[in-house]
C-alpha cells in the first residue's frame, strides 16, 4: 500500500493531525515541529499524544516526517545562527521521543559565503553534536535545490556529511523531488540513472523518505517553488514513475505541494490511482 501523506499544521496537536490525515486518506503526514520561522515549541501534552499513538495504530498511520524549522542555518558564518540551529534541533528531538521511532528532516542550511566545505563541516559537527545514543528518531538530510549558498545540492554535498556523522544508524535522507529538479537532476527523462547516481554517491539505504513536489520551475533553475501534483515542470507522468519506481516504492511519500485540505486529498486520491504496486 501506498505509504502518502502530506504537511499538516501542527496547532491543534497531535490527535487532531492523525484525525486530518485520516480525512484526506493519508496514512502519513509531516509538520512542523514549532513556528516554521523557528519559535518557541508547544508544551507536550501527553494525553494528546498518547490518544494520537492509539488512533495511529488503529488507522495504519505511520512513519511520521517532522520537519525542523526551515529558517535554521546550521552552517551560517554567524556561531549564533548556528548555535540557535543546535539548540532548536536538540530540542526537538527531545521533544520527539515522545512520539518514538519517527523521522527529523531539516535543511543543512546556506554557508553563507564560508565556502560548502566549511558548510558541509559545520552541518556535519552540529549532528555529531545533537544526536544521542538513547534516540530513536531518525534524522533525514533534506536535499536542497543549491539556491544562493545552500549546501546539499549536490548528492556529494550529503554524502560527505553522512560520512562524518559518528552514528550513521541516526541518520538518513529525504529526497524532495522539486529541489533535486531545480539543483539539475533530471528525473523527468532520466530517473533510473538519477536514483542509480544517488546509489554510487550517498547509498540507497540511506533514503528513508521522498517529498513528492512539482516544480514551478524549469530544471537546473536553483530556486526552489514548489508546484501542485501535473502542475509544474516535472509533470504527473515523471512523479508517477517516482511513487512506482521499485527503489522508492515503499518509502514515506510527503506531499508539500500548494494545496488545501481538499487539494491533498485529490491529490492522494490521484496518487494512489497511479500506484502499481
Ligand atoms: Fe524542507
Ligand atoms: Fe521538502
Ligand atoms: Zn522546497
Amino acid at each position: 500500500m501506498l505509504k502518502i501523506g502530506c504537511h499538516l499544521s501542527a496547532s491543534a496537536g497531535y490527535l487532531a493531525m492523525g484525525e486530518a490525515a485520516k480525512s484526506i486518506g493519508a496514512n502519513t503526514f509531516a509538520f512542523f515541529t514549532r513556528n516554521p520561522r523557528g519559535g518557541s515549541a508547544k508544551a507536550i501534552n501527553e494525553k494528546d499524544i498518547a490518544r494520537f499513538l492509539e488512533f495511529a495504530e488503529d488507522n495504519g498511520i505511520s512513519s511520521l516526517v517532522a520537519h525542523s524549522p526551515y529558517t535554521l542555518n546550521p552552517c551560517s558564518a554567524k556561531p549564533e545562527l548556528r548555535e540557535f540551529a543546535r539548540r532548536t534541533m536538540a530540542d526537538d528531538l527531545a521533544r520527539l521521543e515522545y512520539t518514538p521511532g519517527n523521522f527529523y528532516n531539516f535543511h543543512p542550511g546556506s554557508h553563507t559565503g564560508q565556502g560548502e566545505d566549511i558548510g558541509i563541516n559545520q552541518c556535519a559537527d552540529m549532528l555529531n553534536s545533537i544526536i544521542t545514543d538513547e534516540q530513536s528518531t531518525t534524522i533525514l538530510i533534506e536535499t536542497m535545490s543549491g539556491k544562493g549558498s545552500e549546501i546539499c545540492g549536490d548528492f556529494s554535498h550529503v554524502s560527505r556529511i553522512i560520512s562524518m556523522v559518528e552514528r550513521k544508524d541516526k541518520i538518513g535522507v529525504c529526497l524532495d523531488t522539486c529541489h533535486i529538479w531545480d539543483a539539475g537532476y533530471d528525473i523527468v527523462n532520466n530517473l533510473d540513472g538519477v536514483i542509480s547516481e544517488f546509489d554510487k554517491i550517498i547509498g540507497l539505504k540511506n533514503l528513508k523518505a521522498i517529498h513528492l513536489n512539482d516544480s514551478l520551475n524549469q530544471r537546473g533553475s536553483h530556486k526552489d517553488r514548489h508546484a501542485k501534483i501535473g502542475e509544474g515542470y516535472i509533470g504527473k507522468e515523471a512523479l508517477f514513475q517516482v511513487i512506482n519506481h521499485e527503489a522508492l516504492c515503499n518509502l514515506p511519500f510527503i506531499l508539500e505541494t500548494p494545496n488545501d485540505m481538499e487539494g491533498y486529498k485529490n491529490e492522494i486520491s490521484i496518487l494512489r490511482e497511479a500506484y502499481l504496486h
